[in-house]
């Protein structure tokens, strides 16, 4: 594997790679890598000559400076598991490479998407996220980006970002389904900061996703979120939300007619987790 930290280093090998007929696959990430991640990699490289997997906590997309003082690193084992699986390039700038002094901060045009669900309760965090995937997408030039259905909102903003930018032609995005722990916790780098009460409680958000998927046309939605955001309050998690809503804009569901998510967000301690579950 490949390491690079600086910018114009890894667009020159992108680019003679391209010269060479290779595609370009590129993995984002903000490390403390676990299956989830690794899953994204090895489709990368099922589709794709050259898989690049970036590596960097963006500050933009923190709305809560405890959460980004807290994020995990792992940098060392990060490394080893993406050697071990086969990735071909790993991108790991600095801050002050990413956000150069020539940077010139963008408002993405997101429309709504930008303040339904996550974007409601992380203000500014879809706009941070848009800004790290830009440049970094400058820089990689990728054919194919690979991204995690545990961030459903995320993709749609990426999708939207893609369209804003001019880049519908040049990348096209393949959603990878979200890979669990054995008790159906989906896996997440904030994970590791969670107690042993803590995460045994978790898969609580997976269960009560799983029984509105169940019970969906047993019972009205909005009984069946507030009756699964009830069960996870009385297990102590703070909830943000439990929404059954459509896959294409996360608009609020009305019937069975289109393809709908269930969506929840909930902290259990100090730990704010999300996850989501495809219904019909
Ligand atoms: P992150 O490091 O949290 O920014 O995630 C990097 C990429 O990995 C994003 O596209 C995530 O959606 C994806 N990802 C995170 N957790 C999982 C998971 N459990 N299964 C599949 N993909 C994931």
């Amino acid at each position: 594997m490949i390491l690079f930290k600086y910018a114009n280093q890894l667009s020159s090998y992108i680019l003679q790679q391209k010269k060479d007929g290779k595609t370009i696959g590129f993995v984002p990430t903000m490390g403390a890598l676990h299956f989830g991640h690794l899953s994204l990699v090895r489709v990368s490289k099922s589709f794709d000559d050259i898989t690049v997997c970036s590596i960097f906590i963006n500050p933009t997309q923190f709305n809560n400076p405890e959460d980004l003082n807290n994020y995990p690193i792992s940098i060392e084992k990060d490394i080893e598991h993406l050697i071990s699986i086969g990735c071909d390039v790993l991108f790991l700038p600095s801050v002050d490479e990413i956000y150069t002094e020539q940077h010139i901060k963008k408002h993405y045009e997101l429309g709504v998407i930008e303040t339904r669900l996550e974007g409601h309760y992380r203000p500014g965090h879809f706009q941070g996220v848009c800004e790290v995937v830009d440049r970094l997408l400058s820089i990689v030039q990728p054919h194919n980006l690979y991204l995690g259905q545990k961030d459903f909102q995320q993709c749609i903003v990426i999708k939207k970002l893609i369209e804003l930018t001019g880049r519908n032609d040049e990348v096209k995005i393949t959603i990878v389904p979200t890979i669990r722990e054995e008790d159906g916790l989906a896996m997440s780098s904030r994970n590791l900061r969670l107690d042993k009460q803590q995460r045994e409680l978790a898969t609580s958000i997976f269960q009560e996703l799983n029984s509105i998927r169940r019970n969906l046309h047993t019972a009205s939605f909005d009984k069946l979120k507030a009756e699964a955001k009830e069960r996870l309050q009385q297990k102590g998690f703070v909830v943000d939300y439990v929404e059954i809503a459509k896959t294409k804009d996360l608009s609020p569901a009305v019937d069975t007619s289109e393809p709908l998510v269930a969506l929840a967000a909930a902290t259990t301690g100090k730990v704010r987790l999300i996850d989501n579950v495809l219904l019909n």
